[in-house]
């Protein structure tokens, strides 16, 4: 793998190469931006080229050092990573005990420490030691989602690198040219995920997620036409699906947003759920006010999940509340 493999960041993976073409690598980055959106990704294919025996902007894939690297076995490459949420201290103390034996096969040493923001206080002031007086071979690349986790003398260290999210077209692209989804279901993912490409990717490959979206349109749309034998019946569907109620309450989002914009200007490449028409015109009998107040209950209800309201209960009165609002 290398920079080609990567969608977006043009503009990132561009100031990395200048900053080697100039020979003004930093000791210490912080690669900065929302979980999934392939920070990661760049991260290993910075760290391939810094390591590169042919010393050029991009790995030459070619050398001991590109084939160690694909084969995860380089001597000079160390990826620490959290194992449930946390990056044990002894990881760090055995990584800075080796710290100072030079390079065996490049000319530098790589660390990438992903989800860094998972060190605790103590760890991360370890590393900060060796952050202050590096060796001169050393290149460390923490990547964080949550950098307000992370303490300020670190990120006073780091050269700062921000990731933002992958244009939706790009993503586009790629769901339709390399995971077989229609356009319309693309669009759709593209928009869910807001530009992050792995959960793009995730999403894409589960055969639930347009089945999920199906079921929970069907029920709201009854609901909406008034039965109200229905909620109590949907239950069901709401309980087996607990796990996924924050995908269910986006579906939901995005379901009468698309029916506000539908009432608007009609049938159009703006609406994310663009295979549905037909369902949002029937349901464009819902008065504009009405529909910014399902939103406002849907929004609502997600608070009161996450705050532990009890579950069951939120959903039902969030959907009493929709048929009656
Ligand atoms: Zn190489």
């Amino acid at each position: 793998m290398d920079f080609n493999d990567i969608i977006g960041h043009e503009d990132t993976i561009d100031n990395l190469k200048k900053t080697i073409e100039k020979g003004h690598i930093s000791h210490s980055y912080l690669f900065e931006g929302e979980e999934s959106i392939g920070k990661r990704k760049v991260a290993l294919a910075f760290a391939k080229t810094l390591l590169c025996r042919s010393e050029g902007v991009e790995p030459c894939n070619r050398c001991n050092s590109c084939l160690k690297f694909d084969n995860f076995n380089h001597p000079d490459f160390t990826l620490i990573e959290p194992e449930k949420e946390l990056i044990e201290k002894k990881k760090i103390d055995k990584l800075l005990s080796n710290i100072n034996i030079a390079p065996l096969e490049s000319k530098r040493k790589v660390i990438i420490i992903d989800d860094s923001h998972y060190m605790r206080l103590e760890t991360q002031n370890a590393l900060l030691k060796t952050l202050e007086e590096p060796p001169h071979y050393i290149n460390i690349i923490l990547i964080t989602s949550n950098s307000n986790n992370i303490i300020p003398t670190i990120l006073s260290r780091c050269e700062i690198v921000n990731f933002y999210p992958v244009q939706k077209n790009k993503i586009e692209e790629l769901l339709v040219g390399k995971y077989g989804k229609t356009r319309e279901e693309a669009n759709f993912i593209a928009h869910f995920t807001k530009g992050s490409l792995g959960k793009s990717i995730i999403y894409s490959k589960s055969p639930y997620f347009f089945k999920l979206r199906d079921e929970t349109l069907d029920i709201i749309d009854q609901i909406l036409r008034g039965d109200e034998f229905n909620i109590f019946v949907s239950m069901d569907f709401f309980n087996n699906n607990k796990d996924n109620y924050e995908d269910i309450l986006d579906i939901l989002l995005y379901w009468f947003r698309d029916l506000i914009l539908y009432k608007k200007i009609g049938s159009s490449e703006l609406l994310i759920n663009q295979d549905k028409t037909t369902l949002l015109s029937n349901q464009s009998f819902l008065k504009e006010d009405r529909i910014n107040d399902i939103i406002e209950k849907i929004m609502e209800t997600r608070e009161n999940i996450n705050r532990n309201v009890n579950y069951q209960l939120a959903i039902e009165t969030m959907l009493l509340n929709m048929q009656e609002v």
